[in-house]
């Protein structure tokens, strides 16, 4: 393997293998001949640069053939250490002891002026977790996560990142033969519930402690305000480090759940080795946002009993943080991990209520607002209403005299529509807004665009055939899910008949 040749070099600190490393292995990654990069993005770039060196450095250097080369495995770079990590998890409610990055790697951990990031590729070839798997991904796949993790995350819900997709030139088997591409998935840390499980499903104490440890020196934002849990303990004994990070885990993962079920996200695999202990979105598969608003919707089609239906997802987060809890009995008793878990509700409630207060353009807050948000929401499910495309016009019928149409029109029941619509309007007599504010407030918090499946469908479909301008510009939009775009009306549309006929499954 030879050595890059440009005169851009990241510096790494690869804390994960220097406190953990018997949690995986060192790995060569795959070498791929052909890497192009499909899409990219700068913003990404922008955040692993380190402004805080002597020596100019460009966004673009990330994105640049010698990086390429060391993403497809054709190089390497000074420092960084490529590791496939070792975890466990419950998938579908089973544990599973054989997981692992079996197609992932883990390059290095960068040190840029933001903060230290996992340089992570996902399609990286066959590691010692492969199990029967080839190791490699798909361009479906790398595109579908590409575009959530980024439209997540320009819609406030904190989510991985990705730093681009490359073709790899080689053919992958799935259900047919497929393009196959790798995703460079960036985030400050790759630590999953399912680490803590191994450790304690292996009875190893020190291992739960140095986990612990890690995570307090160097996974969390420990000078960040929002780890107030740790300027909060009184002591920094081994117990209750653990329970600054517990509680920091129930309040984030908490407030993750609640911002998808305002924005009508559904992450379709909550296995507890994809949720993220910095409570980010993480792992996308078979996810989908809402269309029409079907409460009980199952987005990935080999969920058969609907374990992961959107309604579940507070509930099943519920349910893997008590995994984490009992991972973490070997340090906290039993009673002090049930006190803590009791929190989970009412941070999400709090977060969700205050979400969707901001929806409905209410600043002050009143006993019956639940009820009103409750029969809204009733009436769409009824109805079949687009989740989003409601939300939006709602911002838009603001004024006492505006025409009330657009809204009602969304609805079949229209005289049920209204009659919920002339509720809320002498409810918002109690509002000291004017009706301009509102609707400029209400946008904000309302988008207009989100990432829907058959928009994803189509621009994978074109990129598959070599045509990447359609990526390059839903990406452009779902950076400003907010913003009007005129030009870019068609993806706020309706989605076509067809999309309904769309199926995710796990294969990817
Ligand atoms: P996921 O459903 O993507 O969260 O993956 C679950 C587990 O299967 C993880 O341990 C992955 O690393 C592994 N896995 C998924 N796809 C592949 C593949 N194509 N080759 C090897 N391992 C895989
Ligand atoms: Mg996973």
């Amino acid at each position: 393997m030879s050595k890059p040749s440009n005169s851009f070099t990241p510096k790494f600190n690869n804390t994960y293998i220097k406190w953990l490393p018997e949690l995986g292995q060192v790995i060569t990654p795959a070498r791929f001949e052909t890497p192009a990069w499909l899409i990219t993005s700068d913003d990404v770039s922008e955040l692993l640069q380190n402004r805080n060196e002597e020596t100019p450095s460009s966004a673009k250097d990330w994105h640049s053939k010698d990086m390429l080369a060391w993403f497809a495995g054709q190089t390497e770079q000074p420092g960084a250490q490529p590791f496939a990590q070792k975890y466990t998890g419950h998938q579908f409610g089973h544990y599973n002891p054989q997981l692992g990055d079996g197609r992932g790697v883990l390059l290095g951990e960068v040190e840029s002026s933001q903060g230290r990031f996992d340089i992570h590729v996902k399609g990286a070839g066959q590691t010692p977790y492969s199990r029967f798997g080839d190791g490699r991904a798909v361009v479906r796949s790398s595109i579908r996560e590409f575009l959530a993790s980024e439209a997540l995350h320009h819609m406030g819900i904190p989510s991985s990142r990705a730093l681009g997709v490359f073709t790899t030139g080689e053919q992958v088997q799935r259900e047919t033969l497929e393009p196959g591409a790798a995703l460079i998935r960036i985030c400050p840390s790759h630590i999953r519930f399912g680490h803590f499980e191994n450790a304690f499903h292996h009875g190893d104490e020190d291992l739960q402690r140095r986990l612990v440890e890690y995570c307090i020196e160097h996974v969390l934002p420990r000078t960040h305000s929002d780890f107030t849990e740790f300027n909060q303990i009184a002591d920094p004994s081994i117990e209750q480090k653990t329970l600054a990070l517990f509680r920091f885990v129930i309040r984030r993962t908490a407030e993750m759940v609640a911002k998808w079920q305002a924005f009508g996200f559904c992450h379709g695999v909550m296995n507890t080795d994809n949720m993220s202990i910095l409570g980010i979105t993480f792992d996308f598969g078979p996810y989908g946002f809402l269309d029409q608003y079907n409460p009980g919707h199952i987005c990935n089609h080999s969920d058969h009993s609907g374990r992961y239906a959107f309604d579940e997802q507070p509930g099943v987060a519920l349910w893997n943080l008590n995994v984490l809890g009992h991972s973490l009995s070997g340090i906290l008793d039993e009673h002090t991990l049930r006190t803590e878990l009791q929190n989970y509700e009412p941070h999400l409630l709090a977060e969700y209520s205050s979400l969707m207060r901001s929806k409905m353009g209410f600043v002050n807050q009143q006993t019956d607002d639940r009820v009103l948000l409750g029969e809204l929401l009733n009436i769409m499910a009824g109805n079949k209403t687009d989740y989003t495309i409601a939300w939006r016009t709602l911002s838009e019928v603001q004024a006492p005299e505006s025409d009330a149409s657009p809204f009602v029109n969304l609805f079949v029941n229209r005289t049920q529509a209204q009659a919920w619509l002339d509720k809320y309007k002498q409810r918002l007599s109690l509002e000291t807004t004017t009706a301009s504010q509102r609707t400029l407030q209400m946008k904000a918090v309302n988008p207009k665009y989100i990432l829907r499946n058959y928009l994803a469908q189509q621009v994978i479909e074109a990129a598959e055939q070599g045509d990447t301008q359609p990526l390059k510009t839903l990406y452009d939009v779902l950076q400003k899910p907010f913003d009007e775009q005129p030009q870019h009306q068609e993806f706020a549309k309706h989605p076509p008949a067809w999309s309904e006929e769309l199926s995710i499954s796990c294969s990817s």
